[in-house]
């Protein structure tokens, strides 16, 4: 339910940018400092969760702002929702680690199942 409405609202959030940035001239940003092309990458702070930036494909850091400024909603729900998308994602793989188990235990059983009934087959033969 979160992770859907969190991917809802990033889709619509991003929407929204794309429609922005398609506005803007896109022309390809290159670093004032050393003239490398630049790379996109995706601010993760709490003050600009998930707004990306231009970045210096060398070592100089960041260029400029890709997206336009978020909304403050957009800024206080970005990281409670990921919060909670994280949380699940640990708890998921918590549960997959004991899936796994049980079915090692599964397996063992099954064949501890299927040697007691040759056993049994055995005893009967004689
Ligand atoms: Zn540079």
């Amino acid at each position: 339910m979160l992770l859907t409405i969190f991917r809802a609202f990033v889709f619509v959030h991003f929407k929204n940018t794309q429609t922005a940035i398609k506005k803007r001239n896109n022309t390809m940003v290159r670093c004032p400092n050393c003239g490398a092309h630049s790379v996109i990458r995706t601010s993760w702070t709490a003050i600009n969760p998930g707004r990306r930036f231009y970045c210096c494909s060398r070592t100089c850091g960041i260029i400029n702002w890709y997206d336009p400024p978020m909304c403050e909603r957009a800024v206080q729900i970005i990281p409670g929702l990921l919060r909670s998308m994280n949380q699940l994602q640990e708890r998921c793989n918590q549960l997959q680690a004991s899936v796994d188990e049980e079915a090692v235990k599964v397996q063992r059983l099954k064949w501890i199942l299927g040697f007691s009934w040759f056993l049994f087959v055995a005893y009967l033969m004689n």
